[in-house]
C-alpha cells in the first residue's frame, strides 16, 4: 500500500452542483496529496466564451460543435493556479463572467461537444496518474474506475450564499441563477450532473473547507492510495 501514497496513480472524481464547495475542496486537496487538479467546468465554460465570440446561434447544435471541435483549448493541472487559454488568448477572467454563465449549461448540453471534451478529460487523468478531477460526471462517465468519488452538497442557501460572497453579486439573483443551471444539468439528456452508484456523498452546509478536505483525506487512507 505505502509504495502508493505520493507515487502511484490516484484519480479522486469530485462531482456536485454549483457552489457545493467543489472547486476549493478539489485544489486544497490535490495540493495536499501531491496530484495535479483538472476542472472540467471551466472546459465547458472556455468551449462557452469561444461560440460566444464565434457569434453561432447557441440553439445550432452543429455549428457549436464546429466551433469545439476547432479551437485550441488548453488547460493547466497546477491546483496551485491553472490557467485556461483560447486560441491563445487567456480566458480566466471572462469564463467567470455572467455572459458565459448564462450560456454555459445550453453548450454542455449538446452530445457531440460533451463527446469532444470527456475525450480530452481522458486523455489529461490517463497522463496525470494523481490527479483530483471536478465536474458534474466525473465518477459516472469521466473516470468511472476513479479510486474514489465524491459527490459534495449543500443546501441551496449555503450555496448560494458561497457564491455571491465569491462573485460580490445579490444573494437572491445568484440563488436563482445556480437552480436555473441545476434544473438545466440536472435534465439534459446526455451525462446529466448525476451521483455515481459508489460516490461517497457529503453533505458540506455545516463543514468548513478544512473539515471537508481532512474527511476526503480519511476516505483516500481508508482505501490505501494516498
Ligand atoms: O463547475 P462550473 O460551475 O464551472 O461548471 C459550469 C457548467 O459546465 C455547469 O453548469 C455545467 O453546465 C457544465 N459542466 C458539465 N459537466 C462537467 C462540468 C461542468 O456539464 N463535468
Amino acid at each position: 500500500m505505502e509504495e502508493n501514497v505520493r507515487t502511484g496513480r490516484c484519480v479522486v472524481a469530485v462531482d456536485g452542483p454549483s457552489g457545493s464547495g467543489k472547486s476549493t475542496v478539489s485544489r486544497r486537496l490535490a495540493a495536499g496529496i501531491g496530484a495535479r487538479y483538472l476542472d472540467t467546468g471551466a472546459m465547458y465554460r472556455a468551449i462557452t466564451w469561444a461560440v460566444l465570440r464565434s457569434g453561432v446561434d447557441l440553439a445550432d447544435a452543429e455549428s457549436v460543435t464546429k466551433v469545439a471541435g476547432e479551437v485550441d483549448l488548453r488547460i493547466g493541472t497546477d491546483p496551485q493556479g491553472y490557467g485556461v487559454t483560447v486560441d491563445g488568448v487567456n480566458v480566466d477572467a471572462e469564463i467567470r463572467g455572467p455572459e458565459v454563465t448564462g450560456a454555459v449549461s445550453a453548450v454542455a448540453a449538446v452530445p457531440t461537444v460533451r463527446a469532444l471534451l470527456v475525450a480530452r478529460q481522458r486523455e489529461m487523468i490517463n497522463h496525470a496518474g494523481r490527479i483530483v478531477v471536478e465536474g458534474r460526471d466525473i465518477g459516472a462517465v469521466v473516470a468511472p474506475d476513479a479510486d474514489l468519488k465524491v459527490y459534495l452538497t449543500a443546501s441551496a442557501a449555503a450555496r448560494a450564499q458561497r457564491r455571491s460572497a465569491e462573485d460580490a453579486a445579490d444573494v437572491a439573483a445568484t440563488a436563482a441563477d445556480l437552480a436555473r443551471r441545476d434544473r438545466l444539468d440536472s435534465t439534459r439528456k446526455v451525462n446529466p450532473l448525476q451521483q455515481a452508484p459508489d460516490a461517497v456523498e457529503l453533505d458540506t452546509t455545516e463543514l468548513g473547507i478544512d473539515q471537508v478536505v481532512a474527511r476526503l483525506r480519511e476516505l483516500l487512507a481508508e482505501r490505501g492510495v494516498a
